[in-house]
């Protein structure tokens, strides 16, 4: 997605060879223009498929979401974090390693949003490790219901996230794919791009 690569280029912060920060537009100020793309461009690449349910986790995840559940006219749910605690009884649970903040969290969502008739499209800002998206399909698993798809702002591509997440069966559906952030530069998957940054 042009807008989505050309906002990373122009704002996108890049913290280490692993870590891009991009809190001018999407992690702490936020652009909704572009977060309403964001949603067109998910409910076209899903087009034709029965989605009944978008799931996200908190809290980056929910404006990309909100707006995709907006254009698809379904439910937005999104995951909690919390500590492990031990009710859990109404809850389906998973345990998610955090990428940026080396934690193991529990994720949670309530047994009332999620049944084995929903079909459900994951969506999330950041692929890394897989661990957030694996851990939202978890969960969608427990309630029977189906994943029908995996959609991710960013991908960083040379991390094992994306290749896992295939492996596993699940389409994934990434709108901006960075091969690397080495040399302090982003360098996106597809080779058109990398000629046109030039
Ligand atoms: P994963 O679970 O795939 O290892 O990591 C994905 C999660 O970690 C995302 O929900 C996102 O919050 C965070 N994350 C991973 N890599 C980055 C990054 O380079 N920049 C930012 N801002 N967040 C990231």
């Amino acid at each position: 997605m042009k807008r989505l690569k050309d906002k990373i280029r122009t704002e996108g912060i890049i913290l280490n060879e692993n870590v891009l920060k991009v809190d001018s537009f999407i992690n702490h100020q936020m652009d909704p223009k572009l977060m309403k793309e964001i949603g067109q461009e998910f409910a076209s690449l899903f087009k034709g498929e029965e989605i009944t349910k978008v799931l996200t986790i908190e809290s980056s995840g929910i404006a990309p979401a909100i707006m995709t559940g907006l254009e698809l006219e379904v439910p937005v749910i999104f995951a909690r974090k919390r500590k492990s605690l031990t009710l859990t009884h109404d809850l389906y649970t998973a345990e998610v390693h955090s990428f940026t903040k080396q934690e193991t969290n529990e994720i949670t969502v309530s047994r009332k949003y999620l049944d084995s008739e929903d079909n459900v499209l994951i969506i999330d800002d950041f692929l890394a490790n897989g661990q957030a998206a694996i851990g939202l399909a978890k969960l969608v698993e427990q309630a029977g219901a189906n994943v029908l798809g995996i959609g991710i702002l960013i991908e960083k591509s040379f991390q094992p996230g994306a290749e896992d997440i295939r492996k596993r069966g699940y389409r994934l559906e990434s709108l901006a794919r960075i091969q690397s952030l080495a040399g302090k530069e982003v360098q996106f998957a597809e080779s058109k791009e990398m000629v046109n940054q030039q």
